[in-house]
């Protein structure tokens, strides 16, 4: 375990049914819990450790445990945390996330961001100290360095600003208050609706954005007067993938060049907040790490959870998502 606050585990999904069609082979060989053994580059095996591996046997619940459940204590503490899933399209960002659906998905399957608003209310309610708390949804996508707001689609440009009260905000951004978790899921649902809306106008694919869920939590304490504010940030990536350099032109390549931008800008503040004593953490380098900036670092807890497919298929993607990974344990 590193001994700074971000957590960083690998999770490798099932094999899909066509990858099984196709008789791919596993690319990994599963060590512990905390290890597998990968070829690298030199086709050498390799031993690679994280804080926690979930292999296909994992339920979304032992993702949750594992690296959720410490953010959301704080979060109702008045602690910052990110949860940001990282990896090459359909290696299962969006599942560890979501589910398979956001409203509509069995209690098995459930995603993080349901998981963390059901238990972010419990928390809340249960606390026998909490007096009065409100929290509010904001939901925004990150395409081309431009930030879109999820929630209210003529919102396409919005800036990022930082102010003594409120940290880092997006400025301008739809704020919505939520009272339970059922009333957040559906304005989740229309978050995630509008995306694909924008998506169809504007031909793009949800896998070139970075979508970004934004929990913020206020609450009074009957132990003094103060009132506490904390926030949860979550991040499904734009996928990490490489776009083959010959024939990519116009907008495939500026989308490549940006999102390559903000993954190494991500990778980059991660880096330096995972050293022992860095002087200077690059926020200001992408849209992604300014918006993460108060929620990431200082005494913030963050997650990084790298998806890999399991297919010796995408094995060159797997390792390059597993060192995106290790740079940061
Ligand atoms: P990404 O968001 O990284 O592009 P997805 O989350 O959409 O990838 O996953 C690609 C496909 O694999 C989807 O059909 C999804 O349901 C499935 N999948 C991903 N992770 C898992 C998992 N842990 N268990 C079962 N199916 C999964
Ligand atoms: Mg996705």
């Amino acid at each position: 375990m590193s001994n700074s606050n971000v957590t960083v585990c690998v999770r490798f999904r099932p094999l899909s049914h066509k990858e099984r069609k196709a008789n791919d082979k596993v690319c990994f060989k599963k060590l512990d819990s905390e290890s597998f053994v990968f070829k690298d580059e030199r086709d050498e095996d390799v031993i690679f450790s994280f804080d926690k591996v979930f292999y296909d046997d994992a339920e979304q619940s032992d993702v949750y445990n594992f690296l959720a459940v410490p953010i959301v204590a704080d979060a109702v503490n008045g602690i910052n945390g990110t949860i940001i899933s990282y990896g090459q399209t359909g290696a299962g960002k969006t599942y560890s996330m979501e589910g398979p659906s956001i409203l509509h998905c069995n209690e098995l399957k459930t995603g993080l961001v349901q998981r963390v608003v059901n238990d972010l209310f419990e928390c809340l309610r249960t606390s026998e100290d909490i007096t009065t708390w409100t929290v509010k949804l904001s939901m925004v996508e990150i395409y081309l360095e431009k930030v879109r707001d999820l929630l209210d689609l003529s919102k396409d440009n919005l800036q990022i600003k930082e102010s003594k009260s409120q940290g880092i905000f997006i400025y301008g951004a739809t704020e919505i208050s939520i009272m339970n978790s059922s009333d957040a899921l559906e304005r989740l649902s229309e978050g995630i609706a509008n995306r694909a809306v924008g998506e169809t106008q504007m031909n793009l694919a949800s896998s070139r954005s970075h979508c970004v869920y934004i929990f913020s939590v206020q609450h009074g304490s009957t132990a003094d007067d103060k009132v506490r504010a904390g926030k949860i940030v979550l991040v499904d990536l734009a996928g990490s993938e490489k776009v083959e350099k010959t024939g990519a032109e116009g907008r495939v390549l500026d989308e490549a060049k940006t999102i390559n931008k903000s993954l190494s800008a991500l990778g980059n503040v991660i880096n330096a907040l995972t050293t022992a004593k860095p002087n200077h953490v690059p926020y200001r380098d992408s849209k992604l790490t300014r918006i993460l900036q108060d929620a990431l670092g200082g005494s913030s807890r963050a997650a990084l959870l790298c998806c890999c497919s399991p297919s010796s298929s995408n094995a060159p993607e797997s390792l390059s998502t597993i060192r995106f990974g290790t740079r940061h344990i």
